[in-house]
């Protein structure tokens, strides 16, 4: 009777401190922006059970995901047992389902579970203290992050252990006859203690059974409770957390309407009177409370296992940026802004933010957008959102953006790409070669079926100005109706966004879709993978509704139909090897197309160490083309580079214009410029094409 009402007395404390807890958390998470994420729900479901439940992503790294997964699974069974334990709490009864038939056996299980438990957490306690793997040991992850670790796991260890020693001591009394000791049959894993316990007094053998019961029990109960301040409330959050994940493609990034209305006033598309009067607040992210709800919760549900830092090209050459710190940062911030505004109410401000005082600018613009950290998150947190949304920040409140990239910028804005050259001569790639222009084609009461669209760097980067002549002949060999803008295109604006300055690229896609649109554009094939993105995933957002392809999928088609024919042995001695474009692979899911064509050429095809959504990426993204890298151990391009030749490559094969110059000057870097040639996908098959 005592004991029933001392442990109704500790559940309901545990009850009370765990809902405060929650009520908190969820209180902190609603101080972000309001998200609607209410579509999609069926496919919503089917990623919760693929990544959260089936934990689809930890067994892409398979030692530690399988003792992750035992672990959880371990922890999921042996709470069964639990149930019986809280029965017997509240009623006082022992065992109180040993009545089941085999319930021995059922009890064998979970002890089974429970050893699995106990060899996963030492292993894991093994390799974060002893084997010192490097994702444990990152700056951010000193005094309580590591201590916070260790806690965990020692605790799950002991509450394992208790268990053992609860059951082992309870058969040694069901054999002595003592009441309420009722036979239950043995229990395996257990079972191997009893020869030793049968050695104690049963007085012993009652105080063990009993402290290991309410040892395990009061265990869980402060674990419970312990959760919430820590990493491991993802057991909880994972399971929302993944099934509000990003449905988009990975680079897509959503939409400033606020910007939207101002752009269109600036350029005369809809007047001041029509614009909605609804109060615009701060462009971009300073602080948490400028995040949207998602952030907050993807914060709360980091595991701070690493494994989005240790593929960060940026943080493997040595950079500041973490993208753990980010989210650990984001999280830190929430709990003292939560903190001061459940005392102080909305207005709390102690005069710091997440920008400047938490994330630096060093960090912040050292990250290249490549999305190898969402990709690799097991409970699918989305660090590029923070990056945008503090960039438009520092972009369109501060104008902070770093010099270099802004004089891009300023080039975008005057001369509709980020070189200083008139937008006139966009066409000049193309002298000496025929090439319909819409206007003439549209003029001539023509309609093509194709928009070519060639990019800035195909209109100006001397290198890549070969990839597209190259590709203008595959698409006149295959008679191809198609036409290009020429003068009349102008900079995708990929750039701009991806600098934080929303502005610059809405007037920019504002403006092309507005052309496109004039001339009723369906279908457009793109060779620039950031391009590509752009105008398939983030014009619909503005009402530029396209059909997308890039040239490598554009080229699979023609081959597959068996229009397009590739042989000849111009190849036949080389060795390619093919780097993924970030935007291409990660972002748009597209492997396969790249490789389809690369095989049709006859010559021996190797894959990097890193390759399809493993790839690392060139360094050249979110901007980081045209700015100075952040100071790091190496260059992002030289370590791809190394990676391509630890291949014994004598071609890097690429399919992006910015990939082709990270990988030329990688080459150039390394002084393999005899051995090693760059080609895009387009030039080999231009190279090897039956005519
Ligand atoms: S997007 Fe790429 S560079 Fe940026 S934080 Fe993630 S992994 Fe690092
Ligand atoms: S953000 Fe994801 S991958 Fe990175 S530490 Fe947290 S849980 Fe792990």
């Amino acid at each position: 009777m005592i004991s029933s009402i001392v442990f109704l007395i500790v559940l309901a404390i545990t009850a009370i401190l765990f809902y405060r807890s929650i009520r908190t958390i969820i209180k902190n998470i609603k101080l972000g922006k309001p998200l609607d994420i209410s579509d999609q729900k069926s496919k919503r479901w089917k990623i919760m059970f693929l990544v959260a439940i089936g934990q689809s992503k930890m067994v892409k790294r398979p030692i530690a995901g399988i003792l992750h997964i035992l672990v959880y699974i371990g922890f999921i069974i042996v709470n069964f047992e639990m149930l019986e334990i809280m029965t017997d709490g509240i009623s006082g009864s022992h065992r109180v389902f040993s009545f089941v038939p085999f319930y021995n056996v059922f009890i064998s299980v979970f002890e089974i579970f429970a050893l699995g438990v106990i060899f996963a957490c030492a292993v894991f306690l093994i390799r974060r203290n002893g084997l010192r793997l490097a994702r444990f040991h990152k700056p951010e992850m000193t005094t309580w992050p590591l201590l916070d670790a260790n806690i965990i796991l020692s605790t799950e260890i002991l509450l394992m252990s208790a268990l053992f020693s609860m059951n082992a001591a309870d058969q040694v009394l069901q054999v002595r006859g003592i009441e309420h000791f009722e036979p239950t049959g043995a229990f395996l894993i257990s079972g191997f203690l009893v020869p030793w316990f049968s050695t104690f007094s049963t007085s012993t053998l009652h105080f063990i059974e009993s402290f290991g019961w309410w040892f395990h029990i009061i265990g869980v109960f402060a674990f419970l409770n312990y959760i919430p301040y820590s990493k491991h409330f993802h057991v909880f959050l994972a399971f929302p957390n993944v099934y509000f994940s990003k449905l988009k493609s990975a680079t897509y990034i959503s939409n400033m309407e606020a910007v939207t209305q101002e752009v269109k006033i600036a350029m005369g598309l809809i007047s001041e009177a029509e614009a909605s009067t609804e109060e615009v607040g701060r462009f971009g992210a300073k602080d948490v409370r400028d995040l949207s709800w998602k952030s907050l919760s993807d914060a709360y549900t980091c595991t701070e296992c690493g494994r989005c830092t240790s593929v960060c090209p940026a943080n493997l050459t040595g950079k500041k940026l973490s993208p753990r710190k980010l989210i650990m940062d984001t999280r830190d911030r929430l709990e003292i802004v939560g903190k001061g505004v459940a005392k102080e109410g909305a207005t709390f401000d102690d005069k710091k933010a997440l920008w400047g005082d938490y994330i630096s600018a060093e960090e912040l613009w050292a990250c290249t957008t490549c999305n190898a950290c969402t990709n690799e998150c097991p409970v699918n947190i989305d660090h590029v959102s923070i990056i945008m949304e503090l960039r438009r920040y520092s972009s369109l409140e501060e104008a902070s953006t770093p010099a270099t990239l802004n004089a891009a910028l300023t080039n975008i804005e005057n001369n509709g790409a980020p070189w200083q050259y008139s937008m006139h001569d966009r066409l000049l790639w193309a002298e000496g070669m025929e090439v319909p222009v819409m206007a003439n084609v549209v003029a001539a009461g023509k309609m093509p079926e194709y928009l070519f669209w060639v990019s800035s760097a195909g209109a100006f980067d001397d290198r890549y100005k070969k990839v597209i002549r190259s590709f203008v002949k595959i698409l006149n060999h295959l008679e191809v109706d198609f036409a290009v803008l020429g003068t009349e295109e102008s900079d995708s604006g990929d750039v701009a966004r991806r600098a934080g300055n929303e502005m610059l690229f809405q007037m920019q896609a504002l403006m092309n879709i507005e052309t496109l649109n004039s001339y009723q554009v369906n279908k457009i094939i793109c060779c620039d993978p950031h391009d590509f993105n752009t105008l398939k995933n983030e014009y619909p957002d503005l009402g530029g509704n396209y059909e997308v392809v890039h040239h490598t999928q554009f080229l699979q088609q023609f081959l597959d139909a068996g229009k397009l024919k590739i042989g000849g042995d111009v190849f036949s001695e080389s060795t390619i090897t093919y780097h993924d474009p970030c935007y291409l692979g990660r972002g748009n899911g597209e492997y396969d197309a790249p490789r389809a064509i690369l095989n049709a050429i006859p010559s021996t095809k190797v894959e990097m160490k890193n390759n399809k959504a493993f790839s690392l990426c060139c360094g050249a993204g979110g901007g980081q083309m045209f700015k100075e890298a952040e100071k790091g151990d190496k260059e992002i391009f030289i370590e791809r580079t190394e990676q391509a030749l630890a291949t014994s490559c004598t071609i890097v094969a690429t399919a992006c214009p910015f990939c082709m110059a990270m990988i030329t000057d990688g080459i150039k870097y390394k002084q393999k410029e005899t051995e090693v040639k760059n080609y895009d996908i387009a030039e080999l098959v231009a190279l090897s094409m039956k005519l």
